[in-house]
């Protein structure tokens, strides 16, 4: 079998269609502000693409860069700022952070209603117990992939490689309240090959090269690979060994031009579903 390929810069592209479409009907431009300490060189292209993209679907984007030595007391300023202001519907702080600075708290000053990566607790918890919230960019993205896939997801095994709080955790709530039969394995898990062979739906975010080999993957699974990791030869290469899986999968994300597209995409529709919702 030779999969198809889930072509991710085309799904990206038709949902920041619908997004600008959204958009053009609203009496206003939702206000995204992406806050940037530091110029660590990888989120740099990050923040650039987040900006032209959100003009593109019609957003007030805008990116407020400091200084490397910046305070977490002057960070929580500018959020706190952002917070009280009527125009800004999405707040992102862009991470990593430098050191004097704790994320965590960082993350836990965003107005929830605001939170369009979806991290703050508050967020966290109503996607844990199925309440109506801000969902994580990225694992929201594969949903939108497995959709337009035509996977089946009610009953299906999925499994999930990686349990961080942005990708793992919230992948398998999503997949669970889609009625999947969701396994979550890590870096403890006593058979990660086996585990993942079980699979109909497996989802890769472990941030390690190519570590899913061919014979990891059920025949006609659908492999969603979110892993994005740099080779020393410079070549971008996913969790999975995509040459060897695409010889045994139904369908396959490739990296790049799979899961990435989707966050981007994700974060515009997490600032206009949470302009919506705060505005009316
Ligand atoms: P983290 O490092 O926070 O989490 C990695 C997870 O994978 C952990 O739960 C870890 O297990 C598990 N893991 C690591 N190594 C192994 C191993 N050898 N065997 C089994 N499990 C392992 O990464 P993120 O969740 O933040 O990101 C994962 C990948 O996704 C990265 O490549 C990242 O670049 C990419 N990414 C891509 C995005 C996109 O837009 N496409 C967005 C966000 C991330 P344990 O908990 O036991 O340590």
């Amino acid at each position: 079998m030779t999969a198809r390929i889930i072509d991710g810069k085309a799904v990206a592209a038709a949902l920041r269609a619908r997004i600008a479409a959204r958009v053009a009907a609203l009496p206003y431009a939702p206000g995204l502000r992406v806050v940037r300490v530091g110029d660590d060189p990888a989120s740099g292209v990050y923040v650039r693409n987040k900006d032209r993209a959100a003009q593109q679907a019609g957003l007030d984007s805008a990116t407020i860069q400091l200084p490397e030595d910046t305070s977490e007391a002057a960070l929580l300023d500018v959020v706190r700022r952002l917070n009280a202001d009527p125009a800004v519907d999405g707040i992102l702080v862009q991470l990593p952070l430098p050191a004097q600075i704790r994320a965590a708290t960082v993350l836990e000053t965003i107005n929830p209603a605001k939170d369009v990566d979806g991290f703050h607790a508050v967020n966290a918890g109503r996607l844990a117990t199925g309440q109506k919230g801000l969902v994580p960019c990225t694992p929201k993205g594969v949903m939108h992939l497995l959709a337009a896939a035509g996977t089946p997801l009610a009953g299906a095994r999925a499994v999930v490689l990686g349990r961080s709080n942005i990708v793992g955790k919230p992948m398998a709530a999503l997949l669970l309240a889609a009625d999947a039969t969701v396994t979550v394995v890590h870096s403890r898990t006593l058979d990660l090959a086996g585990e993942c062979r079980r699979a109909q739906i497996l989802v890769a975010a472990a941030g390690r090269p190519e570590m899913v080999k061919g014979d990891w993957i059920a025949e006609g699974a659908t492999v969603i690979d979110v892993g994005i990791n740099r080779l020393p030869d410079g070549r971008l290469v996913g969790d999975v060994d995509f040459a060897a899986a695409r010889g045994r999968a139904g369908a396959i994300t490739p990296v790049p031009g799979g899961v990435g597209p989707m966050t981007i995409a994700c974060l515009l529709e997490n600032t206009v579903d949470a302009a919506e919702a705060r505005r009316g």
